[in-house]
């Protein structure tokens, strides 16, 4: 077992059932999270029986870098599994602090048209530990204390939403990373059980929704899953959201060209998000080589946020990251060649 797929909590349980002292949970936490040991024997202040019996029954897993690109202001790893499945999570320096992206999944089920991430359909989901991995691996290889996190790597979060939970949990937890919850957030295509149950699990990390339509028939060509959970649904549950926890939704939308960039697109949009509490970010589209989208131009991109602006929706344009080092979805995977 993986000890970076334990939670506090679990760690607790562990220790009572071996008669100890639930405290020990939390001095492994700081000697895992705090003081980031890669061996038990360097615990100096826990006893060599204990010691014994956390080798018998845990392992370290790190992950193995197995390239790196760096630019200005964005670091690129592409991660190897133990399995030899291959991951990638991406650095952003930003003015506030470092924020880092993670993949929940090796592939996506999800087949949106534009994302490179689903021309691999999923593998498999991410362990919890392995989620872990990628937040301590980028901190060792570059040293830095990474001050934000978001699922919106390779994957979708809300199809490996255990796993996804506990990972939050553990980069939350005081005596471990201490994230707070206000600087994680999970971005999901819709799957709306699952934003039901993380409306009741009562998490106050931040939701972000990938919307790229405000239609359904535009939604559903683009995004597959919008024929199993449709607009109107998901618009009713995030207002229930929005009412049980008090906080705002965040809604992505990718312009593409010609597609969902017109000025009827950005009317429809204000109609559809009109008095939620909410905010937009309009994400220039990370072109691919494989996929035939194309990137709004500049002007369109504008255009499409003032119409937003003037009817009263927040609205942000995303800052362009490592477009030299393929910073989209999936693409440093998928450009990677094996030797
Ligand atoms: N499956 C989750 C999280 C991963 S995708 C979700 O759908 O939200 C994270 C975000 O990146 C999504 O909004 C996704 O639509 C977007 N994205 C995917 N490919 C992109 C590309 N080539 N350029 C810009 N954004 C992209």
């Amino acid at each position: 077992m993986n000890i970076y797929d334990y939670t506090i909590n679990d760690l607790e349980h562990y220790f009572i059932s071996k008669g100890e002292k639930k405290f020990k949970a939390t001095q492994v936490f700081e000697w895992l999270y705090q003081k980031r040991i890669t061996s038990f024997s360097d615990m100096t202040n826990i006893k060599k029986d204990v010691i014994r019996y956390l080798n018998d029954d845990f392992k370290i897993e790190n992950l193995k870098i197995l390239t790196k690109q760096e630019d200005i202001d964005v670091c690129k790893f592409l991660f190897e599994l133990s399995d030899k499945n291959k991951i990638e999570a991406v650095l952003m320096h930003h003015d506030y602090g470092n924020s880092l992206c993670v993949s929940s999944q090796v592939g996506c089920n999800m087949g949106c048209k534009f994302c490179e991430s689903g021309r691999l359909k999923k593998v498999r989901n991410l362990t919890c530990g392995e989620m872990v991995a990628q937040f301590l691996a980028v901190e060792e290889e570059l040293n830095i204390r990474i001050s934000h996190l978001v699922l919106m790597g390779i994957g979708e979060p809300f199809d490996n939403y255990d796993n996804v939970i506990k990972f939050i949990d553990i980069i939350n937890t005081p005596k471990g990373i201490a994230l707070g919850s206000r600087h994680i957030t999970v971005s999901t295509c819709g799957i709306i059980p699952k934003i039901k149950d993380f409306i009741k699990d009562g998490k106050q990390v931040n939701l972000a929704i990938s919307l790229h339509a405000a239609n359904n028939e535009l939604r559903s060509k683009l995004m597959p899953i919008n024929k199993v959970y449709n607009l109107d649904d998901l618009i009713k549950t995030l207002k229930d959201y929005i009412k049980q926890t008090n906080r705002r939704v965040t809604f992505e939308y990718i312009l593409l060209k010609g597609i969902n960039d017109k000025k009827e697109n950005a009317l429809e949009l204000v109609h559809l998000l009109r008095g939620m509490n909410c905010y937009v970010n309009l994400i220039p589209y990370n072109e691919t080589s494989h996929i035939e989208f194309k990137k709004s131009d500049q002007r369109t991109i504008l255009e499409f946020f003032d119409i937003l602006k003037k009817n009263k929706i927040s609205v942000t344009i995303r800052r362009e990251f490592g477009k030299k080092v393929s910073a989209a979805c999936g693409q440093l995977r998928a450009n990677y060649k094996e030797e």
